[in-house]
């Protein structure tokens, strides 16, 4: 078998490679060899467990790629050969002329005693396996879901939604530690609470304890014991990167595969996108952690439509993270970095923010609350970040800001950009909070 181009992984980042490459050059032929039959939506997971009626809801369509021509094989790749070209599964060997590894990531399995125990549940990108949890999860009364990341968090207050007894734990100060500051998970914390939700934040888990193999509690180092009837590990995913290592290609920070930022790896003809490929920040270079969907598609837009010579040419240069998540009605994103980042970084910072109805007049039905932070450099007053905690606008102001980032936007440069308001729509135009945030700002620029 040979093929023009070979796709391992077909998710988000082997998907959009795939259509991306079939439409830039239709006369290639392109393959995804991926494990899985059936593969889901990564972000819709959560949503299984109370907001859709089922997992069957949450299947990722393939038709549409096929109907482009892009051909699958269900197999599992166990080895490739960089010197003859070839992807070789335990049945099939396939010749490729470029290679794509869209190898994701899976569940990080934290080395605590206990986590072998049935009832004990992390939560991968796998049909079958959540199919199947998901029959002892909705039996269990009392869940610890441990680490209070935007995955954490989701699924602790879809289980909510479900009427279970729920406890969050995480070692760091805060719920979304990563994603935003203390003052803006503070407003996520009486959200999730108010959903009936008990949090513990600052706390370690020591040991999951059980009996006859079976869950009982979590042991937290402070000596109290939390009972469980299951608990879910939600603590990060780490880069499916063994198969790339194996072959040769060069590893990046996190053991994530090392790429330029063209998605190509140190081997000739061999790229990487999505969470196996390592990504930098946008502001500071360094390798980061991050694994978004989001990322994962933008990875593979790039690799699609370069791989047989740059004609894509990307302005931007290192990755923005761009969170965004619905909690108890309540929706929150974040872009860039955090006040505590930036200080932790060293950059000089001031910050605006500022809160106000997301409609207008006041007392309108359907409002709620808007929240914006700004974080901008403290003497040219560039946008390095900003949170937003809202009604459902949040997923959407939050990607304006993500580009205002991207672009280098100064405060002077957001107080006057043109917008547009209406009241069932958006925040008073005297009172828009993300133009309200950049205004102190602004006035210190120009007005000393
Ligand atoms: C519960 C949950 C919620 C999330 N929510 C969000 C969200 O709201 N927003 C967001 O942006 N991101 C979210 N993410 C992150 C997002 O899901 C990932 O960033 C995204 O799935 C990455 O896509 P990928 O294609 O790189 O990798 P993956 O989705 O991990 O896919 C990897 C593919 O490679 C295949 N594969 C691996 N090894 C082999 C092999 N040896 N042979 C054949 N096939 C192989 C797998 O079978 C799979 O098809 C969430 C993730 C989870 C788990």
């Amino acid at each position: 078998m040979k093929y023009d181009v070979v796709i391992i992984g077909g998710s988000a980042a082997g998907l959009i490679t795939a259509k991306t490459a079939k439409l830039a050059h239709p006369d290639k032929s392109v393959l995804i060899v991926r494990k899985e039959e059936i593969s889901l939506v990564p972000c819709g997971i959560p949503y299984i467990f109370s907001t859709l009626n089922s997992i069957d809801d949450n299947k990722m369509g393939i038709d549409p790629i096929k109907k482009l021509g892009v051909d699958f094989l269900i197999e599992e790749v166990e080895k490739v050969d960089t010197e003859s070209k070839t992807v070789f599964t335990s049945k099939t060997e396939i010749k490729y002329d470029k290679l794509v590894f869209a190898t994701g990531s899976t569940p990080f399995v934290p080395p605590i005693p206990g986590v072998d125990l049935d009832g004990v549940f992390i939560i991968p990108k796998d049909y079958d396996y959540l199919k199947k949890i998901m029959v002892p999860i909705s039996e269990a009364d009392n869940i610890v879901v441990i680490g209070a990341g935007f995955i954490g968090v989701e699924m602790s207050d879809e289980l909510r939604h479900q009427g279970k007894n729920v406890t969050l734990v995480e070692a760091m100060d805060r719920v979304l530690p990563l994603a935003f500051d203390e003052d803006i998970s503070e407003i996520v914390n009486e959200q999730l609470v108010s959903n009936g939700l008990n949090i513990k934040t600052g706390k370690k888990v020591k040991s999951i304890a059980g009996k006859n193999g079976k869950v009982e509690g979590v042991e937290l180092e402070d000596g109290t014991t939390l009972k469980a009837d299951a608990v879910i590990l939600s603590i990060g995913y780490k880069p499916a990167t063994k198969l790339a290592a194996d072959a040769g290609l060069f590893m990046g920070r996190y053991n994530a595969i090392w790429t330029d930022e063209y998605q190509r790896t140190s081997t000739p003809d061999i790229f990487a996108a999505g969470d196996c490929a390592e990504h930098k920040d946008f502001f500071t270079r360094k390798s980061t952690k991050l694994m978004l969907a989001s990322t994962a598609t933008f990875d593979a837009r790039v690799t699609g439509m370069n791989l047989f010579g740059i004609k894509l040419i990307k302005q931007n240069k290192g990755n923005i993270s761009i969170f965004s998540s619905a909690i108890n009605g309540l929706a929150v994103g974040a872009a860039g970095i955090t006040e505590a980042t930036a200080k932790s970084e060293g950059f000089e910072i001031k910050i605006g923010k500022f809160t106000a109805i997301d409609r207008h007049p006041g007392n309108i039905p359907d409002k709620s609350s808007q929240t914006v932070k700004l974080i901008f450099s403290g003497k040219g007053g560039i946008l390095l970040g900003a949170q937003v905690a809202t009604g459902k606008s949040a997923g959407e102001l939050i990607n304006v800001l993500g580009m205002a980032i991207q672009q280098g936007m100064t405060a002077i440069d957001i107080v006057t950009i043109q917008f547009g308001t209406h009241p069932l729509l958006t925040a008073a135009p005297t009172m828009y909070p993300a133009i309200v945030a950049a205004e102190s700002v602004a006035r210190d620029i120009c007005c000393g």
